[in-house]
């Protein structure tokens, strides 16, 4: 498994969590690359930057990707298995994982810092909000540090290596041994099962920027996971250089960018033939609930339609 240390001084690289990291092996294509791909639609015409600009902004406003999947980008990712997971979800990649039935798993696990470790949100089902005190940040770094540790030495008494686990099983006294003396270790495929979705991985993976674009916006975005979000966002500052003007137009129009509801579109629509003390007085003068459902939003499309114009709801 690599470590962080060998690869903190390759410029090529971002350190992302405690022990992961994201790194850009090669890219193929370029800015100019996918114009030259978009122009076999729209024939030669003009071949500035400039105008490479403007049909680069035209394409991604208006949705024609395919350009930009006349590119291809390799990276090295170490992430927490959870991390993976996630990434693995979306379906338009190609990735080589470190294969655990071959070697060792890593005794690296994620420790989140003492400023992630918050409740579950209240509001939110898949997040995490509000605060948690000094004392127990401490007590659950201790709890998931030592399952951690269980858990590795478990690993390592099912692979037949006792050597360091006795404190942890010690189950091998003469009395009552679990196991007998000369029990040779499982397979790698089985013993790994005891090994929790914090420990470390590492992986190529490879994706058009297309594609790549699509996982960054879900991704990098505050529904994502905390921890994703670091590998979202190191992965956007690798390619960023590679590809500028495809990274700016993608700010513009969609990272920054935001997609209304019908019912939103009704209510934008009243609120500009109206000024924002109607909007204001809409909102007092009624309950959240009923506010949201005078125009057939959840309560949550209406909180979120408020924060996208800095309405307090
Ligand atoms: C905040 C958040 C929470 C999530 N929570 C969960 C969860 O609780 N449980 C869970 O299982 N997943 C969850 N996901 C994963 C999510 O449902 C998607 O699977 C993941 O984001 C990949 O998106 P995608 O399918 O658009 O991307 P990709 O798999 O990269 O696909 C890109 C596009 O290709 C097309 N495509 C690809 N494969 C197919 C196909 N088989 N059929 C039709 N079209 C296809 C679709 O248009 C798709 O948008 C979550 C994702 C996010 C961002």
């Amino acid at each position: 498994m690599t470590t962080q240390f060998e690869i903190i001084d390759n410029l090529n690289y971002i350190p992302v969590l405690d022990h992961g990291f994201c790194g850009l092996i090669e890219t193929l294509g370029s800015d100019d690359a996918v114009c030259d791909a978009a122009r076999v639609s729209y024939g030669a015409g003009t071949r500035s930057s400039r105008d490479n600009r403007g049909l680069i902004r035209y394409l991604v406003r208006n949705g024609h990707t395919s350009p930009l999947e006349m590119t291809a980008i390799k990276l090295h990712v170490k992430a927490p298995i959870f991390v993976l997971r996630q990434m693995f979800r979306h379906r338009t990649h190609s990735a080589n994982e470190n294969s655990a039935r071959y070697s060792i798993m890593s005794d690296e696990f994620y420790l989140p810092s003492d400023e992630q470790i918050k409740p579950q949100s209240q509001n939110n089902k898949q997040g995490r909000a509000g605060e948690i005190d000094a004392i127990s940040k401490h007590g659950v770094r201790w709890i998931m540090q030592t399952a951690y540790e269980n858990a590795y030495a478990a690993y390592n008494v099912l692979l037949g290596e006792r050597e360091g686990s006795e404190e942890h099983y010690n189950a091998y006294s003469d009395e009552s041994p679990l196991l007998s003396a000369d029990f040779p270790g499982i397979a790698r495929e089985l013993a790994r099962s005891v090994i929790p979705v914090a420990v470390y991985s590492e992986m190529y993976w490879q994706q058009s920027l297309h594609n790549m674009f699509h996982l960054i916006k879900l991704r990098s975005d505050n529904h994502a996971q905390y921890e994703i979000r670091q590998y979202a966002n190191a992965i956007y500052e690798l390619i960023k250089p590679k590809f500028p003007i495809c990274c700016e137009a993608f700010d513009d129009y969609v990272r920054n960018g935001v997609s209304l509801s019908h019912m939103e579109l009704i209510l934008l629509k009243e609120i500009l033939t109206h000024d924002q003390t109607w909007l204001k007085e809409q909102i007092t003068n009624r309950t959240p609930i009923e506010f949201a459902s005078a125009y057939n939003l959840t309560l949550r499309e209406a909180k979120d339609f408020c924060v996208r114009f800095d309405i307090d709801f």
